[in-house]
C-alpha cells in the first residue's frame, strides 16, 4: 500500500496547518470575514502597487476555478452562492493583491485543466499536490492538510483500508482518492463519479475514498453511512497556476502574511 510513503512524504510540510484543516469546520465565518476585511484595509496602499504589476486572465480581477461540491472548502448553498475556507482565502489573497476575485465554478478534472489552459489563474478545490500534477501545472506554498478517507456502510465489513481489497471502490473523478485506489487495487476495482457518495447509498460500490473534510459532511447528511477512523493517506492542499506563472511569488508571499496574521486560522 502506498500509503505509507505518501505520508512520510508529506509529514514535514503538513505539520504546521493540520489543525487548520481538521477544525475548519467548526469555524466562525463572520470572525473571519472581519479579520479579511481589516487585513485588506491595513495594505490597501501596497495592493494597488501590487496589481499594477500582476497580469491575469482579466485585468484587475484573479479568476479562481473550483469544483463547489466539496464542503468545507467550496460547496454552493440554497440561494446559488459559492463560499467556504477556499473561497475565504482566495478572496483574502485577492484583497492583498489588489484584485478582485472571480469564482468558476466547474467539474473538478476541469478546474485542474482551467489553469494549465490559461482560462484561469489559480485553482482552489481542495487540490492535492501530487508529483504527476506538479509535472503539468505549479503549487504555491500548501495551505492545509488533506486526508483521504473511507466512507462505509454502518454495516459493512471493511474495517481498514486492506479490507478494500476485493470490494468494488468509488471515488470521486479525476480526484487523488481515485489515483491512489486503482494504483493499489486495480482499475477494475475502482469506479470514479461525480457523486461518488449516492453510488454508495445505491448500493452500486462497496466503499468511498474521498477526502476526509466532505467525507464528514457527507456522512452527516446521508443516515447508514460512516466514516472509518484509520485514514488511507495524507496530503497536503495547495493552490495550483499555470507552470511558470508569474503570480506564484505574490500568491506565496500573500498566503505567508495571512499565515503570519491569523487570517488563515481564522478562515
Ligand atoms: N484532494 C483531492 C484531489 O486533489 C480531491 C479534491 C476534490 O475532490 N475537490 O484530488
Amino acid at each position: 500500500m502506498k500509503k505509507i510513503s505518501r505520508r512520510s512524504f508529506m509529514a514535514a510540510a503538513a505539520v504546521s496547518v493540520a489543525a487548520l484543516a481538521l477544525t475548519a469546520c467548526g469555524g466562525s465565518a463572520s470572525s473571519a470575514a472581519s479579520s479579511v476585511a481589516s487585513s485588506a484595509a491595513s495594505s490597501e496602499a501596497v495592493s494597488s502597487a501590487a496589481a499594477a504589476e500582476l497580469t491575469t486572465v482579466e485585468a484587475g480581477k484573479l479568476t479562481m476555478a473550483t469544483n463547489a461540491t466539496f464542503p468545507p472548502y467550496e460547496m454552493t448553498t440554497d440561494s446559488g452562492e459559492i463560499e467556504g475556507i477556499d473561497v475565504d482565502t482566495a478572496k483574502a489573497i485577492a484583497e492583498k493583491l489588489g484584485l478582485e476575485l472571480q469564482i468558476d465554478d466547474m467539474e473538478f478534472d476541469a478546474a485542474l485543466l482551467s489553469v494549465q489552459q490559461g482560462k484561469a489563474d489559480i485553482v482552489m478545490a481542495g487540490v492535492t499536490v501530487t508529483d504527476e500534477r506538479k509535472a503539468v501545472m505549479d503549487f504555491s506554498d500548501s495551505y492545509a492538510t488533506g486526508i483521504q478517507s473511507i466512507i462505509v456502510p454502518n454495516d459493512s465489513d471493511i474495517a481498514s483500508p486492506d479490507d478494500l481489497a476485493g470490494k468494488k471502490i468509488g471515488t470521486q473523478r479525476g480526484t487523488t482518492g481515485y489515483i491512489y485506489c486503482s494504483d493499489d487495487f486495480g482499475d477494475d476495482a475502482v469506479v470514479a463519479y461525480d457523486n461518488a457518495v449516492q453510488a454508495l447509498n445505491n448500493g452500486q460500490v462497496d466503499a468511498v475514498v474521498i477526502d476526509n473534510a466532505p467525507a464528514q459532511e457527507f456522512v452527516a447528511a446521508n443516515p447508514g453511512l460512516k466514516v472509518l477512523d484509520t485514514s488511507y493517506a495524507e496530503e497536503d492542499y495547495a493552490i495550483g497556476m499555470a507552470k511558470g506563472s508569474a503570480l506564484e511569488d505574490a500568491v506565496n508571499k500573500a498566503l505567508e502574511e495571512l499565515k503570519a496574521d491569523g487570517t488563515l486560522q481564522a478562515i
